[in-house]
Parts: C-alpha cells; sequence; structure tokens
C-alpha cells in the first residue's frame, strides 16, 4: 500500500451469495470487529436485489455499497440487465466489471469490460476492473503480456480525469476460489506491471494515483502480507467477505505501516 498517493479499499464479493434477511446480523458482526478506519474505504459488492439493504445496513459501519456488475446500455429492451443509471439511482458507489467468472460463464470479452467501465464512470459508479491470467498462461509466461493487454483493453478511450475513479483489480484466476493464493511477490510483480502498463499511458501521475487491488483466495491469515506490498493497495476478496470476522480482520490488516 501507499497511502500517501493512492486510496486503500477493501471490497468484498459476495457473488451469488446471502440474502436480504441476512445482511442485519452480519453487518452487527461485521460492526463488532470492525476497526475504526479512515484510511480504507470499505466497499461490500452484492447481488443488486439486496444494495438497498444493504445501503441501510450499512450506513453505521461506513460500507459503501457495491454491484457485481452492469448493463453497457443506458436504458431499453434489455430484459434482465440493470443500467447504470439505475445502480447510482439506488446508491451504488463502486461496481465490479470484467470478472472472470463473467469472462467464463457469460462470455464477456475485454470490449464488453470496456463499454461497462464507460457506461459505469458517466454514472459517476467506480468501476473495479478485474483482470488476471489462467494457470496455463502463467505457466507459458505469459502473465504479464496477457494481463497488459487487458488493462489496455478495460482503459480504451477513459481519459486521465475518469482513470481517477477507476480502480484494477489483479485476479489470477487460478488463485480465485481456489484456496491457492497467489505469493506476495508474484502479486506485486503483476500489480507493479500494471502501475507500469497505466503509466505508459497516462504518465507517473495519474499512475501513481490508481489503486490496485490484489484478488484471489485473500484471507484473514494472508492478508498482511500481500496487503504489505507497496503496488498493491487493497483487496476483492470473495469467500472471506462472507464472514465477519474474517471479513474485519482483513481491514485491520490495512492499518499496517
Ligand atoms: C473473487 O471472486 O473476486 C475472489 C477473489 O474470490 P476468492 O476470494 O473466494 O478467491
Amino acid at each position: 500500500m501507499n497511502r500517501k498517493y493512492r486510496k486503500t479499499i477493501i471490497a468484498g464479493n459476495w457473488k451469488m451469495n446471502q440474502l436480504a434477511s441476512t445482511i442485519k446480523p452480519f453487518m452487527e458482526e461485521l460492526k463488532v470487529n470492525m476497526p475504526r478506519t479512515k484510511t480504507c474505504d470499505v466497499v461490500l459488492c452484492a447481488p443488486a436485489i439486496m444494495v438497498p439493504a444493504l445501503i441501510r445496513a450499512g450506513k453505521e459501519c461506513k460500507i459503501a455499497s457495491g454491484a457485481q456488475d452492469v448493463s453497457c446500455f443506458e436504458k431499453g429492451a434489455y430484459t434482465g440487465e440493470i443500467s447504470a443509471t439505475q445502480l447510482a439511482d439506488v446508491g451504488v458507489k463502486y461496481c465490479i466489471v470484467g470478472h472472470s467468472e463473467r469472462r467464463q460463464y457469460h462470455g464477456e470479452d475485454d470490449m464488453l469490460v470496456n463499454a461497462k467501465a464507460k457506461a459505469l464512470l458517466e454514472k459517476g459508479i467506480a468501476p473495479i476492473i478485474c483482470v488476471g491470467e489462467s494457470l496455463e498462461q502463467r505457466e507459458m509466461d505469459l502473465t504479464m503480456e496477457y494481463v497488459a493487454y487487458q488493462v489496455k483493453a478495460a482503459l480504451a478511450g477513459i481519459d486521465a480525469t475518469q482513470l481517477r475513479r477507476c480502480v484494477i483489480a489483479y485476479e489470477p484466476i487460478w488463485a480465485i476460489g481456489t484456496g491457492k493464493t497467489a505469493t506476495a511477490e508474484q502479486a506485486q510483480e503483476v500489480c507493479e506491471g500494471i502501475r507500469a502498463v497505466i503509466r505508459k499511458i497516462y504518465g507517473a501521475r495519474p499512475a501513481r494515483a490508481v489503486s490496485i487491488l490484489y484478488g484471489g483466495s485473500m484471507n484473514a491469515k494472508n492478508a498482511a502480507e500481500l496487503l504489505a506490498q507497496p503496488d498493491i493497495d487493497g483487496g476483492l476478496i470473495g469467500g472471506a467477505s462472507l464472514k465477519p470476522v474474517d471479513f474485519a480482520t482483513i481491514i485491520a490488516a490495512t492499518a499496517q505501516e
């Protein structure tokens, strides 16, 4: 982390878990265990239907509400989709785009990820743009090449002012939900590489200010080591964000110097 130049963000990705009725007890347990922190933005990305309940319950803990996906279209005949305007209208502040599960199960490509990020930025919502390599790509030594390509594609046409609201999440696919975490060195290497890609496009200052998160089996035990890396500015957390005590421990790990 480097709090001098950029925001530290701990974002939970609940995926298709939890219920509106379980949010209140979750928040109560989180509140008891969570450190009071002004130096870290805490976000929970819930299924969209649960966002209003999350906002109501999250006020006291100062949790920002996030969504997990958005339509790239502004409005109209897109049954089942939710627009950025609709997310903004209920108070969503962050939204994940390009999660590997959406790429894998819904065929989302980099162009669509880019269009979704732009749709969010237009409505003042911060996109959490997910990138990351497969195990095959890592084994073939293609990690940085592939991740650099994804970052460039996701940011195409986004100007430096809009970049300030963007968050990048480096999530190696082989580490998501598998219990296999990237080592702190592996994660740092790629996050540093992502910042270098952004520096090439936008220059040193904007690159220095972008928050880059690590995601992939981050948990209460390994968070401190990952967050101690200079280019890792927080985490995108799946499984461990479903457990209030573990999630609170990860938030607490951002308090280290
Ligand atoms: C994720 O889905 O973004 C994620 C990182 O999941 P997990 O922490 O469970 O690996």
